[in-house]
């Protein structure tokens, strides 16, 4: 059952070490909840949810003395530093159970606020999932645009079905997140774990600018560790390959050998029957780690499946 009454809306932003941007976009996303409170798309409890991600530096003193000023502001602090993925699901768990939807978004202002005013549209036309797409990267440079949009492809060519140019700007409702809750898994990749949870979803596209003020925490390292992640933790693909590369190697070789035995060549036969051996060294660790793989999907004991709608209340 959709709420009939306004939605109760939390933006939830991840911070660490933000002291820079923080004074400039803290009033955005406070005027953002004003601005669509007075146009009277969302409900009047509406709040900032402000995580600070054991920042070392003034960034938990600014959430605080916001806060205490504003009942439109709300902050959470976590016990130390857990890396952007694991401070969003802090504030999304947290949010679950005060709002009806949350918009995740980060503090540095690249992503568009007014975005904010189409995704609540479109959750009140009925989708549960609204994904914020950059619609071009004229502002990145051309080493993070290049490197961002092959990440997107090869995940996709990995199996992990994530959406173009989205990162963790999105709108969920609140049954997406009470079924969210139960993915629990340790590694987390949240854009490609939502399109897994399912429900209706769709996207609204808006212009990246720069970030308004500080450091990006994101350089190529970590960057690279997201990818890793992302792939690892979505799809066992990588273990397919190696078996693949080992029947493949197999199969050559076998051909290899028959091609030999008939032209008789010693040194040939020998070559193709160690390399056959390879290939089928190969292909029994990818049989082995197909076992391993599944047993590791198996660990994060997901929800095997999620009913979107019932013909009768539940109680
Ligand atoms: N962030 C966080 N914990 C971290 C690193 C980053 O909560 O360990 C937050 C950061 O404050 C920002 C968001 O995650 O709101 C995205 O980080 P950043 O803007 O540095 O990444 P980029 O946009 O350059 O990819
Ligand atoms: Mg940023």
């Amino acid at each position: 059952m959709k709420n009939k009454e306004k939605p109760v809306l939390y933006i939830v932003i991840p911070c660490y070490n933000e002291e820079a941007v923080l004074p400039i976009t803290e009033p955005l996303f406070k005027g953002k909840i004003d601005e669509l409170i007075s146009l009277g798309k969302i409900d009047e409890e509406s709040c900032v949810l402000f995580v600070n991600d054991g920042s070392s530096d003034s960034t938990w003193d600014l959430i605080s003395s916001c806060a205490k000023n504003d009942t439109h502001v709300k902050g959470i602090s976590l016990s130390r530093n857990r890396g952007h993925q694991n401070a969003l699901l802090a504030g999304l768990m947290e949010a679950k159970d005060l709002s009806d939807i949350t918009i995740s978004i980060d503090c540095d202002g690249q992503d568009d606020i007014n975005a904010m005013n189409e995704m609540v549209d479109r959750y009140l036309e009925g989708y549960d999932v609204v994904y914020g797409v950059r619609s071009k990267r004229e502002t990145d440079t051309f080493f993070k645009r290049f490197t961002a949009e092959s990440f997107y492809r090869l995940l996709n060519w990995m199996g992990a079905e994530v959406v173009f140019n989205h990162a963790d700007y999105r709108l969920l409702s609140k049954r997406v997140l009470n079924e969210f809750a139960e993915y629990r898994e340790v590694n987390l990749f949240l854009r490609g774990m939502i399109p897994l949870v399912g429900f209706r979803s769709t996207s609204v596209y808006y212009e990246r600018n720069e970030r308004l003020a500080g450091e990006s925490h994101y350089p190529l390292k970590k960057m690279l560790g997201l990818a890793f992640d992302g792939i690892t933790s979505l799809s066992i693909r990588p273990i397919r390959m190696i078996t693949g590369i080992g029947v493949l190697t197999c199969v050559l070789t076998f051909i290899g050998l028959i091609i030999a035995l008939i032209k008789g060549n010693s040194l040939w036969i020998g070559t193709c029957l160690i390399c056959l051996l390879l290939g089928i060294t190969i292909t029994a660790i990818g049989v082995v780690g197909e076992y391993v793989g599944k047993t590791y999907m198996e660990t994060k004991h997901r929800p095997r499946y999620i009913i979107a709608e019932r013909t009768y209340e539940e109680d």
